[in-house]
């Protein structure tokens, strides 16, 4: 057996040394194109990839460009890169939340994580130092690789509230009051985040949850800066009050309680997002349950050995199981596949998200992948997942006019499967090569080739 690793070696030329002379130009042939777009696949196609951006996708017996170098990929499957509205950068150090772990050295470090596994694209919904906008700055221009960081700022909660998670003082605002909520948002706002981050969330009754005069100020104030506004959200009741005072994302799924047409109603009249992270709720039990994809390398590779052992261990495994908690969260997400097939049926804006880098058992790259296999068992189609992950996701991004679709003058992101995700969505696991900017990008676990 062979690894397809030759294939990198071949086309891992440099982009920006060229920038000055003609655009080197790849025509993958002989492949199914998944375009994001929703339409169905095209058969035996041809794909052409000049510099950094895709030149046109050719139907089968098109003539390929005499200039272009000819890879033929022998009906392997092209689909965009994934693209996550919901992560964290740098959160972690040695396995554990941590306040010192921002360094720019993780943030790297994860945004190739990232990459690597085929999400060419990334927001990290708060909790960020301001050293991400250099980082966005120089990935901009060419200088730095890894998924493309899109950053919601610090983010802003309230005193002794969500997040539960420790953070150094320049990673949150904690506002007591409308005043200081609409200084904090001015104050990013000179920095140009992407989204605005709250959290809306009583933590079980546990903590004090935002009150909606704080919240109201934040919107507000965001809008008045065209910025738009993302909220962790869990309960229904919050959910509504949230999209009636302007929210424009729903970063989490509403766990409590079946969604009612009130909420789809006003989600649809206001064009508000919603992104169910099946992530989330997952992460607190699945390990436990040693499932197939503990014994794979797409899965053991993107976490660390100790922390692969002991998710493994039988003490573990018990802990979860007495853990009165559990139940909870497996009653969570059997709400959330409800919710997300009536709010994806009744025709709300459905975008994809993780909160991946968030906790250590949320694992960046390899929970993208689980979390679509997680839309499909809630009764999505794998295209219609796959749509949410890349099309309308760019869209929730504000970045289609570039990304999320395979179509002629956007950015060469995709990714190339050795089998077909709509037969199986975990063939999204299968990855041969990776092209972000039009750069080929090793796959962290090289697919065996087995044609
Ligand atoms: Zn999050």
């Amino acid at each position: 057996m062979l690894l397809r690793t030759s294939f990198v070696m071949l086309f891992a030329w440099a982009p920006m040394a060229l920038a000055a002379a003609p655009q080197p130009m790849t025509a993958l042939t002989h492949v199914r194109v998944i375009d994001g777009t929703g339409r169905p696949p095209l058969e035996d196609a041809t794909v052409v990839i000049e510099g950094n951006h895709i030149l046109a996708v050719q139907p089968k017996g098109a003539a390929v460009p005499a200039a272009a170098q000819v890879v033929d990929l022998h009906g392997d499957t092209v689909m965009p890169g994934l693209i996550n509205a919901h992560g964290h950068l740098a959160l972690i150090a040695d396995g554990q939340n941590s306040a010192t772990s921002y360094t720019a050295e993780n943030v790297l470090a994860e945004l190739r994580q990232y990459e690597s596994y085929g999400v060419t694209a990334m927001l990290s919904l708060g909790l960020n130092r301001d050293l991400l906008y250099q980082i966005r700055q120089q990935q901009r221009q060419g200088k730095v690789d890894g998924a493309t960081a899109f950053t919601a700022d610090r983010g802003i909660g309230v005193p002794d509230a969500a997040p539960p998670l420790p953070a150094a003082p320049d990673q949150l605002y904690r506002p007591a009051t409308a005043g200081e909520a609409r200084a904090a948002v001015d104050e990013m706002a000179k920095r140009h985040p992407d989204i605005v981050k709250i959290w809306v969330d009583s933590l079980g009754g546990t903590k004090p949850e935002m009150p909606p005069e704080i919240y109201r100020a934040v919107i507000e104030e965001a809008h008045k800066h065209h910025l738009r506004v993302a909220a962790h959200i869990y309960y229904l009741a919050d959910a509504k009050t949230l999209v009636n005072d302007g929210v424009d994302v729903l970063a989490h799924s509403v766990r409590d309680k079946p969604v009612d047409q009130e909420l789809i109603d006003a989600m649809k009249r206001r064009g508000v997002w919603y992104l169910p992270t099946f992530t989330v709720d997952e992460s607190f039990y699945i390990y436990a349950e040693h499932p197939g994809f503990m014994q794979i390398d797409f899965f053991k590779d993107a976490i660390p050995p100790e922390l692969l052992t002991m998710l493994s261990s039988d003490a573990y495994s018990q802990k979860v199981d007495h853990d009165p908690k559990t139940p909870d969260h497996k009653a969570a997400f059997a709400m959330d596949q409800k919710n997300l097939k009536a709010l994806y049926d009744a025709g709300v804006l459905v975008g994809f998200g993780t909160d991946s880098g968030a906790m250590p058992t949320r694992i960046p790259g390899f929970s993208e992948h689980r979390e679509l296999e997680d839309m499909v068992q809630a009764g999505l189609s794998p295209m219609q997942a796959i749509v949410c992950a890349t099309r309308s996701n760019a869209a929730l991004l504000g970045i289609e006019a570039t990304r999320g679709t395979l179509r002629p003058g956007k950015r060469a992101d995709l990714i190339v499967l050795a089998a077909n995700p709509l037969d199986d969505i975990t063939n999204t696991r299968s990855i041969v090569t990776i092209f972000h900017d039009g750069r080929t990008v090793a796959p962290r676990v090289p697919v065996v080739m087995a044609k």
